[in-house]
């Protein structure tokens, strides 16, 4: 019918706006090299902040104690504590604890959050059993992953930039989160002191490097994204200071702010960062994160609903509201193997309050769901081949067999089966076969926390 064929048409038109044929992801990576040369030239010479972490050094081995490390990301946050044993005896215990936080306190005030998250992990450090050991004499140290863009100060303090990722909370821009917290810490009676501030990208990859010496960059892919790499301290023309002995720095890329006019960005995409909480930022963040992809989905469906009566004469209400689609059920929709799409169908039901779609209607909408994972995984791939383009480990050097390996972690790279295979494929398909062997993309599970605390070791004051 006539509606069938406008709702195809629809798809189609969005399926060749979201291309990523192999040339265009060349550009686009190529694109993330050249900016990240320009962040680093000078503060504010690109969309990438290219933030200095502060962090010279990474995990050795030799981190030994009791640490705390505290984890807020954009959904959820972790408190954890590990026992350190020292000189290769790693890891010798640990316990976390995930909270979710309140969404009234995402738009809330400053102290309202950090009270919450004081509040939480003095719980956690009450729990604190024999099995740990702090010692004698010494405070508690803490690692504070913080996901938001900081302009660090030092390897324990940093200004907030601005929120992202559906936070919005005034008080906070232009504070030191070290400070709100130590404050929040105290007002509990927190005998505590925050020994690093760390990104989590840059967490993940000290967690990273802790287990695997060739770790050299990692890459979050969560409630949004972003990437850190280990950076020459001499190629950081806007660093004034004093050059680290280890001729190193870790630089937190802030990639998911990355823009260019390769990215192939669609009318939804456009309406998508209009209407958020950040208009005109984090744009690649918008269309390859987990806050977003379902959410670009139920755009486009909602589409095909309004002109083409894809769900009947009626647009179905549930629609129209934004982020009632989340990634996880697109996830689940997108690896429906039933041969009938029953995932699919108790899907749109729970989430959508839509019944009655045939088959043909269901295998059009996982086909949008992989239109959008794999433009998502596919420029993924293409940013992590700028980022080994930018440290020279995208060719093979003759007579040099260098491994690199890029630490991996967040909800959905670890859940969305669809999205990591695309993203390892896509990765070979663009580093060819005889460089892919030297590349190796790792799963880093919770890496941030667990190199949270690994720095705050390095970090202590009792170092
Ligand atoms: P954060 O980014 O808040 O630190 P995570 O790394 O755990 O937290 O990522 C959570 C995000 O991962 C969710 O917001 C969601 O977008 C995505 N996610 C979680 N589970 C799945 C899933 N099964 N399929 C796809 N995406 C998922
Ligand atoms: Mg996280």
């Amino acid at each position: 019918s006539g509606r069938w064929v406008k709702a195809m048409e629809i798809v189609q038109e969005f399926e060749e706006k979201c291309g990523t044929p192999i040339w265009k992801l060349r550009q686009v990576a190529d694109a993330m090299t050249v900016e990240m040369h320009a962040g680093l030239a000078s503060e504010g010479g690109s969309k990438l902040k290219m933030l200095i972490s502060y962090v010279d050094n990474l995990p050795t081995g030799n981190e030994k104690g009791l640490f705390y490390a505290l984890d807020l990301g954009g959904t959820n946050f972790r408190v954890l504590r590990v026992q350190l044993g020292g000189k290769d005896s790693g890891i010798v215990n640990q316990q976390f604890k995930e909270v979710s936080i309140p969404p009234s306190l995402m738009t809330g005030t400053s102290d309202a959050l950090f009270d919450y998250i004081a509040a939480e992990l003095a719980k956690f450090v009450a729990q604190e059993g024999t099995d740990f050991q702090l010692t004698p004499g010494r405070q508690r140290e803490l690692g504070f992953t913080f996901s938001f863009p900081v302009m660090q100060t030092s390897i324990a303090s940093g200004t907030l930039l601005r929120w992202t990722k559906g936070f919005s909370i005034d008080d906070t821009v232009g504070q030191d989160v070290v400070a709100e917290l130590t404050k929040a810490m105290e007002r509990q009676g927190l005998d505590m002191r925050v020994s690093a501030l760390v990104n989590d990208t840059v967490g993940t990859l000290a967690g990273g490097r802790y287990t695997n010496s060739d770790v050299a960059a990692a890459v979050i892919l969560g409630t949004g994204s972003n990437a850190a790499y280990v950076e020459r301290a001499h190629a950081i023309p806007k660093w004034h200071g004093l050059l680290p002995k280890s001729g190193e720095m870790v630089i937190n890329m802030e990639w998911g702010n990355f823009r260019s006019s390769h990215l192939p960005l669609t009318e939804y995409d456009h309406a998508l960062d209009a209407e958020s909480l950040n208009p005109g930022e984090q744009i690649y963040e918008k269309i390859i994160s987990g806050m977003y992809l379902g959410e670009i989905v139920r755009r486009v469906l909602l589409r095909m609903a309004e002109e083409a009566a894809f769900f009947g004469d009626i647009v179905p209400p549930k629609l129209k509201v934004p982020f009632v689609l989340r990634t996880p059920v697109m996830s689940a929709m997108h690896q429906d193997t039933s041969p009938d799409l029953k995932v699919v169908a108790n899907k749109l039901k729970d989430t959508l309050e839509i019944s009655n779609t045939s088959v043909k209607m269901r295998k059009v909408i996982v086909e949008l769901c992989n239109i959008v994972a794999t433009r998502g995984a596919r420029l993924s791939a293409a940013g992590i081949v700028g980022i080994l383009k930018k440290m020279g480990r995208d060719t093979v050097k003759v007579g040099e067999k260098q491994r690199t390996v890029i630490a991996l972690d967040g909800g959905l790279y670890e859940h969305y089966a669809e999205f990591r295979k695309c993203l390892e494929n896509t990765l070979g398909e663009l580093l060819g076969e005889e460089v892919s062997e030297s590349i190796v993309v790792e799963h880093s599970n919770d890496g941030s926390g667990i190199g949270a605390a690994l720095l705050a070791a390095s970090h202590s004051q009792y170092v």
